[in-house]
């Protein structure tokens, strides 16, 4: 078993009538970097940059930025690397909150708070220079930079602001960069940025949809709260309509589009996601093999058909049947 999902590394994740899948790896803390490489993963879709915040008494500075990216852009070469801006807040440490960093947790309710983008808008000096090494790091191999919980188009247009007067200030003082610079995304996480997906698509270069947080908000289910747990289901047909609004609104605008939530590394669904007309998907890294081995025994139209099935239904537990029965009939 373990050598078949060994030799899987080097074929390409591809369905029987050719269609090509993007399978690429989340990446949580740079340890995880020889994981990567070895689960024949392209890429990085998701690099959470929190690490670089937690267990120190300062906040990090450009170099330091600079200086953690630069191993895994390198490693990573042509396939590329996400970048995630920091996402901090909801149920994020707030523990290791470094010196200088206001405490989000301390809200009445932190999920509904000041984080992720909304934190980055108010700090705009933390976005300052985290986009300046993404952008220095660039230069070193294909990058992009990623926003976590947008819900409303402007917050895309004031970081990207941001974005371009960081990138100009680096011109000034030397430093090539693109004519095109690299893609600023949104992370569709959040019922609200689902469903205003296509005027936020107006907006962003590429959507990451997350369904961890997704399920959460749209089903009203801490995704830390074990009392809860039996109902947080990224099945759920809510949580599904939403996956495909979002999707459909950037493949109309042929906008790429990939889908990083835990929901991404699951084989049994990888049907429905191809279904739904995804393409990219990101993943733990132990995932990729198991992920990769089902999408090459799957045909498009069977997935589309399935999807379209899926779609009909309204009840979890049906959804969750149909699933697991898939390809037995
Ligand atoms: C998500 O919310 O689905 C996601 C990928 O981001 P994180 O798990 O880091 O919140
Ligand atoms: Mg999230």
């Amino acid at each position: 078993e373990r050598t078949k999902l060994g030799k899987l590394r080097r074929l390409p994740a591809e369905t029987l009538d050719g269609e090509e899948v993007d399978l690429q790896a989340n990446l949580e803390i740079p340890a995880e970097l020889p994981l990567i490489a070895n689960a024949g993963a392209h890429g990085i879709g998701l690099l959470r940059t929190e690490f670089l915040f937690m267990n120190r008494d300062s906040l990090p500075d450009e170099e330091a930025h600079f200086e953690a990216y630069r191993p895994i852009v390198e490693a990573t070469g042509e396939d590329g690397v996400t970048i995630r801006v920091l996402d901090w807040g909801g149920e994020k440490d707030m523990e290791a909150l470094a010196e200088g960093m206001e405490p989000t947790y301390a809200g009445p309710n932190p999920a509904l708070g000041l984080r992720g983008v909304r934190m980055l808008l108010k700090r705009p000096e933390l976005l300052e220079v985290q986009f300046a090494a993404i952008l220095r790091v660039a230069a070193l191999g294909p990058v992009r930079a990623l926003l976590p919980m947008v819900t409303v188009p402007s917050e895309v247009s004031q970081a990207r602001e941001i974005y371009e007067r960081v990138a100009k200030r680096l011109r000034r003082k030397g430093v090539a960069l693109p004519d095109k610079l690299p893609m600023l995304g949104a992370m569709i996480e959040t019922p609200g940025a689902a469903l205003a997906a296509d005027a936020i698509a107006l907006e962003a270069d590429f959507f990451a949809i997350g369904t961890n947080d997704l399920a959460m908000y749209t089903l009203a289910v801490d995704r830390a709260e074990s009392a809860v747990s039996h109902l947080y289901d990224p099945l759920h047909p809510a949580v599904l309509r939403l996956i495909q609004f979002a999707t459909e609104a950037a493949l109309r605008l042929r906008m790429p589009v990939s889908l990083c939530g835990e929901m991404a590394g699951n084989p049994r669904l990888v049907p429905l996601l191809l279904g739904l007309g995804l393409r990219s998907l990101s993943m733990n890294a132990s995932a990729v093999p198991r992920v990769k081995q089902a999408v090459r025994t799957l045909k498009i139209d069977d997935c589309a058909r399935f999807a379209r099935r899926v779609m009909e239904q309204s009840d979890p537990a049906r959804i969750q049947e149909l699933v697991m029965e898939f390809g037995k009939e």
